[in-house]
């Protein structure tokens, strides 16, 4: 790979319901990769690759507009709605270019960083993560959630760059490695630390979103918190294995115990003590099983080997 020349450049642009800011974003993402052609550091074959994730609005037909007038727009339509970690994966897929950087249809990740990140690029890293600054533009509820998911995965040792989401800069070769993980619970910012090569940060302020609303509700939320924990550490089920020990260990005190007071002819006091232990151990068993079924489910849906997605039209041009 020779860095020395002007790289070819991808944005990959996963948009679900996005037609609200779909012209706005347009522009600027456009304007500014001309910016990038004019000052001759990408090449003019450089391109905007939106992944419309089965909208039910009309992202499609204005994707479609946005490639007639402008040749380096393309898109991607998928037949469904899959996710926006598997739009991405859809959409990185057909990249063919020297690198690529993945960015939100709503530009609240700071558009500046693309020029950083492909100076970085040029300096010899492969990896390149936009990382924020603060949070200060997400809800207290957000942030609070944030801080609580990056300390859990920390404990659970799993490697993750905290305040980084989607916004990255990948080598051809880098992607390539990346699309060889062939999972189909797919979570890209745990994986991308594993690849190697060298890798750098550039950081930035995220800006609010400036029409729509947010496509990662809740729920989606955390989904995708359980898709990062449950993909990355067994942690979980060693946890359950230490409690089931613990209260095996206490069970068998409780057990002498009572024995030994039956044998003094002692009688049983009351229920509660019975009823507390039954619906403690019960509320442990459940929750453990719960646990232990997340990642049996994980198997299940693994093993059977589906496809992630399927294309249901696409944009391209030479
Ligand atoms: N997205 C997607 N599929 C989904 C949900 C979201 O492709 O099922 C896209 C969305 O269009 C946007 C990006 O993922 O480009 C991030 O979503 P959003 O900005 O709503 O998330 P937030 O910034 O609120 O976390
Ligand atoms: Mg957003």
């Amino acid at each position: 790979m020779d860095k020395e020349t002007i790289p070819s450049l991808a944005l990959i642009v996963p948009c679900y319901n996005e037609s609200e800011i779909f012209k706005h974003s347009l522009n600027i993402l456009k304007n500014f990769l001309n910016c990038l052609v004019e000052e001759k550091k990408i090449k003019e074959n450089s391109y905007i690759l939106f992944i419309d994730d089965g909208s039910e609005d009309d992202s499609w037909q204005q994707i479609i507009l946005a490639s007639r007038e402008l040749s380096c727009v393309r898109g991607i339509k998928l037949s469904r709605n899959c996710g926006h970690q598997v739009a991405l994966i859809a959409g990185l897929s057909s990249v063919d270019t020297d690198i690529c950087i993945s960015i939100d249809a709503d530009l609240q990740d700071d558009i500046q960083c693309i020029d950083k990140m492909v100076e970085k690029y040029k300096q010899g890293f492969e990896i390149v993560y936009g990382v924020r600054k603060d949070r200060s533009t997400d809800t207290v509820f957000k942030r609070g959630t944030a801080i609580l998911f990056y300390q859990l995965m920390e404990k659970m040792g799993v490697e993750q760059i905290a305040n980084h989401a989607d916004y990255r800069l990948l080598s051809y070769r880098a992607l390539q490695s990346l699309l060889k993980f062939k999972e189909r619970n797919i979570y890209i910012r745990g994986l991308i630390p594993l690849l190697g090569y060298k890798q750098a940060r550039v950081y930035y302020t995220r800006s609010e979103r400036l029409a729509g609303e947010s496509k990662y509700p809740l729920k989606k939320m955390l989904g995708l918190a359980l898709e990062g924990i449950t993909s990355f550490s067994i942690i979980p089920l060693r946890i359950i294995c230490f409690i089931g020990f613990i209260t095996c260990f206490i069970s068998l005190i409780a057990i002498g115990y009572i024995l030994t007071e039956k044998m003094m002819g002692y009688v049983v006091q009351g229920w509660a003590s019975v009823l507390i232990s039954i619906f403690f151990l019960g509320g442990v068993q459940l929750f453990s099983l719960g646990i232990i079924g997340e990642y049996i489910g994980k198997i299940y849906m693994e093993v059977k080997k589906r496809p992630k997605f399927f294309i249901e039209d696409t944009i391209m041009k030479e």
